[in-house]
């Protein structure tokens, strides 16, 4: 009787996902990129660690902590703010984030680990990717002076080409 009604729980989950199939295979192959991104960098995959970094996948505009909670906290209740920060500064020290102190008021975060430099727009505080080296010098150049250099931060701040043009019109 048990192992009857699990398999038609087991059905009616199969023909919901059916209806979206795509949808969910889509799904289930995001959330295995950020369980193979977790264990990669040694931290522990539970559900909400999955979901942040999966979201963190998902949204390359570098967001805060305070972002990530305000997306998540909706599907996620159990959340809190204190989780989100810890869990981003974890994924950050076992390398599976960057953590970018160009904002002065706020500490954003990275899925894009490659080595890129950062843009502040001063007006509308969007970050921007540079992926052009500019002004960086080589890891390697760095290594032969005996350095064991982990991490590049390059910072630049400005306006952004989107509010320069706002202030033509
Ligand atoms: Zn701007
Ligand atoms: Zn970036």
């Amino acid at each position: 009787m048990f192992i009857f009604s699990l398999v038609v729980i087991e059905e009616a989950l199969y023909l919901q996902r059916k209806q979206s199939c795509n949808d969910y295979k889509v799904e289930r192959s995001k959330q295995m990129k950020a369980y193979d991104i977790l264990l990669a960098h040694q931290v522990k995959p539970s559900l909400q660690r999955i979901a942040i970094m999966e979201y963190m996948m998902e949204h390359r505009t570098h967001p805060s902590a305070e972002e990530v909670y305000a997306d998540l906290s909706e599907s996620m209740p159990t959340l809190s703010k204190t989780t989100v920060y810890n869990t981003l500064r974890l994924f950050a020290e076992n390398g599976a984030v960057l953590m970018l102190t160009i904002d002065d008021k706020n500490v954003n975060f990275d899925a894009d680990t490659s080595q890129h430099a950062h843009f502040l727009c001063k007006k509308c505080g969007k970050i921007y990717d540079f992926h052009s080296q500019v002004g960086l010098r080589k890891l390697k150049d760095l290594r032969a002076e005996g350095h064991d250099v982990e991490e590049v931060h390059a910072y630049y701040k400005g306006i952004c080409k989107n509010c320069l043009n706002k202030d033509i019109d």
